[in-house]
């Protein structure tokens, strides 16, 4: 019976559907051996570090990555980067199949004046900070000052406005980064202005997130009924079901009692970004709006999320912030799903339609089985995190959280991690 070899790189979302679906793919005649390769000593990619915390139910779908990982033929070996650990080359000559699924961690710039001073930061490191990632946990976001500008209207901008005005008790329950967590707390941000460059119904936010801000216990959440008014105007009669579910979440939150509580997030629409300006630091916006005026908004922090971009690895072609490829083909061998393939774009469950379809080019692909192959032969790293040794960590964190009410308490520093994985 042949027994195929395919390597996985990046054990996010989109890796662990790949997988799923090579599992769910295999018959008496085909099975495979997954090898799953991951930079950090934690797996489950944005689940872990992207997802906001106080969204605890998105988070569920890490039962089915560990139902993923512990099925028959599956590895996990974490702590092992790509091109420092393990090269490229070794892994397409030795594995029958390579699959990138390595996201995008990149956030997109603005390309205007003033963006690098400090106090301009972009979501791709504000959103890894707050959620405990090793690599941002030393980053000291300005919450010193009274307002925040967050651009950009999608989710993510959504995510980070909300967690930058919501009450910080409202985190406790929730697994946020204790190092966050007291920065939040310490915050002197009472009001977060979010802001689109286009009108209502053209923002990218989608209506469950938008029908959730009105829970929202301690922060007044303020949309003006003239902006939503405009936009079911300009929208026409038969506007496309998305559009109308977001501008009727957007009607209801435009019809909010305002005024209540000491924290604001407010949404500003038809406003592009034209610099930030200050001296030495960031001290206001400035934007134009769709009437050609200039509108300047006093803030301290202003966070760009304006969608993200893949990380280039050595040895693969890229194009307009995405690896280079023809439904998930890359080159002989290589193949690509996720954002890594189609951009920052869907939620997590659009990974897994995607990951099945290139997961079927590769096996319509498959030639001869090459040999079988250790693992620890073909790299040079010394402490790898197995399945095993993320379970001891995962059940640390679990545990470390359970006293306190919290689904976990993260450890952010690799060398933690490797101790809680007994490494
Ligand atoms: P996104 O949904 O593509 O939104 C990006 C936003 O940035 C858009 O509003 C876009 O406006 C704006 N933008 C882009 N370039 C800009 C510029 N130069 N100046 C001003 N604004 C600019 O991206 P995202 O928020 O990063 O989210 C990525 C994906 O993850 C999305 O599919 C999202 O739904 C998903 N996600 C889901 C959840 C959830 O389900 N809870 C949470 C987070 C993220 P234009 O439309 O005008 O270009």
């Amino acid at each position: 019976m042949p027994q195929y070899k395919v390597a996985i790189v990046g054990a996010g979302p989109a890796g662990y559907f790949a997988a799923q679906a090579l599992q769910n793919l295999q018959t008496d005649e085909l099975k495979f051996s997954i090898d799953m390769i991951e930079r950090l000593p934690t797996p489950w990619g944005l689940v872990r570090s992207g997802v906001a915390p106080d969204h605890p139910k998105i988070k569920t779908v890490a039962k089915v990555f560990e139902k993923i990982a512990t099925s028959d033929g599956f590895s996990l070996y974490g702590n092992v980067e790509l091109g420092t650990d393990i090269s490229l080359e070794v892994l397409k000559t030795k594995y029958d199949a390579v699959v990138i699924a390595t996201g995008s961690a990149v956030g997109r710039k603005l390309g205007i004046p003033g963006e690098d001073l400090p106090g301009s930061i972009s979501a791709a490191e504000f959103v890894p900070w707050y959620n405990g990632h090793p690599d941002f946990a030393g980053h000291t976001p300005n919450l010193d000052c009274d307002t925040a500008v967050v651009i950009g209207a999608g989710n993510v901008a959504m995510d980070v406005a909300r967690m930058l005005a919501l009450e910080p008790s409202e985190l406790d329950p929730t697994d946020t980064a204790d190092h966050a967590i007291d920065a939040l707390r310490n915050s002197s941000i009472r009001k977060v202005v979010i802001s689109a460059r286009r009108g209502p119904e053209h923002a990218a936010f989608t209506s469950p997130e938008l029908r959730d801000l009105p829970k929202l216990e301690h922060t007044n959440v303020v949309m003006r009924a003239s902006d939503i008014a405009a936009a079911l105007e300009r929208a026409g009669e038969e506007p496309e079901k998305e559009v109308r579910n977001n501008l009727e979440a957007m009607r209801l939150i435009s019809e909010l009692e305002q005024g209540k509580h000491a924290r604001t997030m407010e949404f500003q629409f038809l406003s592009t970004p034209k610099e930030f300006r200050g001296n030495g630091k960031v001290e206001e916006v400035v934007f134009t709006t769709s009437a050609g005026e200039e509108k300047i908004v006093k803030c301290g922090l202003v966070i760009t999320a304006i969608g993200y971009e893949a990380a280039a690895l050595e040895g693969l072609p890229y194009e307009r912030g995405k690896v280079l490829n023809q439904d998930g083909r890359v080159f002989e061998n290589l193949y690509v799903v996720g954002w890594a393939k189609r951009g920052p774009s869907g939620v997590i469950g659009t990974n897994k339609s995607d990951a099945a379809d290139v997961m079927s080019l590769l096996i319509a692909d498959l030639k001869e089985p090459k040999p079988r192959i250790e693992f620890s032969s073909l790299i040079t790293a010394d402490k790898v995190i197995s399945q095993s040794h993320w379970e001891s960590i995962n059940a640390a964190e679990v545990a470390a959280g359970e006293p306190h009410g919290k689904p976990r308490i993260k450890a952010v520093s690799r060398e933690e991690l490797l101790r809680l994985g007994g490494l």
